[in-house]
């Protein structure tokens, strides 16, 4: 099974959608390609109470498989925070999870976890971790820095 990259900028914004939207829960989609998670968006949580669930906007997520065929960004999986909770599935995340093998990041106590969903899962039998990578902000290498010719 090949881990996923998240580019940093995109672990970022899951984090800060989630502390704004607190108390709520926040939500939104992974999109990338290639193994590479390279945008957390946002999208509204219409669930009828968003304080302890979450359900991505219809027409978001309608909309992000459509620009997908059309050649667009892959959507890889989906985010949502626990704002009272641990960075965990919940019975309720299992029981509302396709088992697509979809990535679900949860964000939690401070902390971020990766999930895959699939027919069988070591948790509520839905969900097996992934590790989560994250691509570091390349650094140029002094010789690529002006000034620094001796
Ligand atoms: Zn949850």
């Amino acid at each position: 099974m090949t881990i996923p990259i998240f580019a940093s900028e995109a672990l970022a914004a899951a984090r800060a959608h989630a502390a704004a939207a607190a108390p709520l829960e926040a939500c939104g989609l992974l999109l990338g390609g290639g193994g590479r998670v390279t945008e957390a968006r946002a999208c509204r949580n219409v669930a009828a109470e968003p304080a302890v669930r979450f359900e991505i906007e219809p027409a978001a997520l309608l909309a992000a498989h459509r620009a997908a065929r059309a050649g667009g960004a892959a959507v890889m999986g989906c985010y949502h925070s626990h704002p009272s909770g641990a960075a965990r599935p919940s019975p309720r995340d299992a029981a509302d999870a396709a088992p697509d093998g979809g990535l679900w990041l949860i964000l939690g106590g401070g902390d971020a976890t990766l999930w895959r969903a699939g027919e069988t899962g070591a948790v509520h039998g839905r969900f097996d971790p992934v590790p989560l990578a994250c691509e570091a902000v390349p650094i140029p290498p002094h010789s690529a820095l002006p000034g620094s010719g001796a």
